[in-house]
Formats: C-alpha cells, structure tokens, sequence
C-alpha cells in the first residue's frame, strides 16, 4: 500500500495527512504486480523474530516502490511476490500491521476471497464489549479497530444506516457504560451509527439455544473480536448472539467448546476480524503483537492465534488441530512469539 499525492505524484509509504507542498490529501494506492529484488538471510535471534534463519527480502512494485518484509520462504531475486487468496471457510489469514488498521483488514479480507457487499448490504458488527475500561487495558476491541472496519465497509458502498455496531451486558453491568468507556460508543457517534443492544431485540429459538434475530436478518455479520493469549475470544464473542439467561443457564451444563459447536450449526456464516494489534496477557499487561486476523471459522482463527503467541491451548482449542488449518498471508514462523515471556 501506498500513498500517493494526486497532483505532485509524490509516494509515500506511510500514511500522511496531506501532500507536504500541495496540501492536498493522499490517494490510497494498491501495489500490484510485486518483486524481489534482494535478499538477505538472518541467522541471529531476537526476541521478536526467535526462529532462525529467515530472509528478509527487499520488494519492488510496478511503480517503483520499494519497502522490506520477513519471509521464512527462500526467494531468488527476480522472482514474482505473490499472496494467494483462497476461498475456504476453514482458512485463517493474517497481516501485520503497518501504519494503518485498514490495510491490514483489506488484505485479511482479500486473501479470504473478498466479500459480497454492496450499498444495500445490511451489516451486523459484534465487537468484543466486556467491561467498562479505557481502550488501553486490551480488554474490549480497540476504538481505532472498530473504526476501521466500518470505513472499510463504506468505502465499498455500504451505506451507514444499514450497519449496526451491536452488543449484550452478561453481568450486571449496563452495556452503555461499557460502551462509553471504551470508547466504541464515541466511535458510532462519529460514524451516525446507532449502538444496539442485543437484550433488547427478539430471540428465535433454535434446538436447545436462543439466538438474536438480528444475525438472520442481516446480510453480514460481523465478529470483531479483541484476543486475548491464551483465551478463545474470538469464538466466545460470539456467545453474545445469546440471549443471557440462556447463555447462562447452557454454561451451567456444558464446555465452551460444546456450546460454540451447538450455537454454530445455527447461525450463517459469520466473518470474524480480529484485532491483535496490543494483545493482553494473563497477568493483564499487555503487549504489542502488531496483528489483524479474519476467517469465517472463529475457533480456528483463536487456535492460530495460539499457536502464534504460544499459549497453553484453552481447552476449546484442544481438539483443533493447527496442521489442519489453511494459513493464509503470513506464516505463524514469521510472526510467531511468546507474548507471555515479555
Ligand atoms: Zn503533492
């Protein structure tokens, strides 16, 4: 990704506000056609890059533009850069961060397949919405993540009034104070999003579960999860399509893992994006991982998130088997490190 001023033509590779001697605002410019151009093989550990040896290969694209990444594949100079999407529910995609969260969200999203949207699309967003705390604890989704994902959707066409930002209170907690401290709710009223309240909407009863009928009314819907090490966020987030004491009352009788396999079947298919930008840890801090993920199968996007950050698997995630799951973008050796040992 580039940022290109559309009178002087001038590149940047970081998102400036405006042109430095034009003063007019960037374009967002996609690289298309990319190549490598050099190459050099690090064979020392750090604590951010501890398997060895990787490459480092400088890339070119067709405009000229040249940045640096990690790649644990041996390249020849020369050779094509490419990043295949694939389209399977089961994959999990991941991109490091640059400068912008809309970046990494686009090319998550791209490597998936893309998705189906357009200005009549009615779009569900789910984010993590726990507890009342300021966004730097990590404990619900990031402000700037949010923000993110629903510029993304509007500047494929999807129109504002038909996107909702949704969440549930489990405990005593009103949902609107969590909301406000958070942040997400200063989000939705810059965006002229109305937040809504799953406990307050209609549940259907399918089998032994009752679902918001929100999530079949919409065309999307989308999981936006916050992760946590070793936790299965991104599956449990979706617990909160539940209507609470129903939730309450399947958790007194079955796993986590029981109730997300049970709730699955039922509901459509649902993008999860996560955000891993500052992830916290057990013992609360939090560090900086630097990652957005996106599958349409939540508990397969935790066990590679795990794997990632070498946690001891939640029980959820026990069965999961990492070498089933298609990886897509980066490889978990290139962006793999133990966040609990920092
Ligand atoms: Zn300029």
């Amino acid at each position: 990704m580039f940022y290109q001023c559309p009178k002087c033509k001038k590149n940047w590779q970081y998102p400036l506000e405006k042109c430095s001697e034009c003063f007019l605002e960037l374009e967002r410019r996609k690289s298309e056609k990319i190549k490598v151009v050099g190459i050099s093989k690090v064979s020392i550990p750090t604590i951010f890059h501890p398997k060895v040896p990787y490459f480092v290969l400088l890339l070119e694209d067709e405009k000229g533009n040249r940045w640096v990444q990690k790649s644990v594949k041996e390249y020849k100079i020369g050779e094509e850069f490419k990043k295949e999407a694939i389209q399977d529910k089961e994959a999990v995609a991941i991109w490091r961060i640059k400068y912008e969260f809309l970046e990494a969200i686009e090319r998550v999203v791209d490597l998936l397949g893309g998705l189906k949207i357009n200005q009549d699309s009615k779009i569900l967003i789910l984010p993590t919405l726990n507890s009342p705390k300021h966004s730097y604890f990590s404990e619900n989704t990031g402000p700037e993540f949010l923000a993110a994902a629903i510029k993304y959707l509007q500047e494929r066409g999807v129109k504002t009034e038909n996107i909702k930002v949704a969440g549930q209170s489990f405990d005593e907690i009103p949902i609107s104070a969590s909301a406000q401290k958070s942040q997400l709710l200063n989000v939705c009223q810059e965006a002229k999003i109305n937040p809504l309240d799953l406990a307050q909407t209609k549940f259907v009863k399918k089998d032994a579960f009752e679902i918001s009928e929100e999530v079949f009314s919409t065309d999307l819907a989308i999981n936006l999860p916050i992760l946590k090490a070793g936790k299965a966020s991104a599956s449990e987030n979706l617990f909160k399509l539940l209507k609470k004491e129903n939730y309450l009352g399947l958790k007194y009788l079955s796993s986590d893992k029981e109730i997300f396999q049970g709730l699955t079947k039922f509901l459509p298919p649902i993008l999860t994006l996560a955000d891993a930008q500052n992830v916290q840890k057990r013992d609360k801090f939090v560090a900086y991982l630097g990652l957005v993920f996106a599958s349409f199968n939540a508990l397969n996007l935790d066990r590679v998130f795990a794997e990632i950050t070498m946690a001891e698997l939640p029980e959820a995630l026990k069965s999961a088997k990492i070498e089933n799951i298609p990886i897509l973008g980066r490889k978990v050796e290139e962006v793999q490190f133990n966040l609990e040992k920092q």
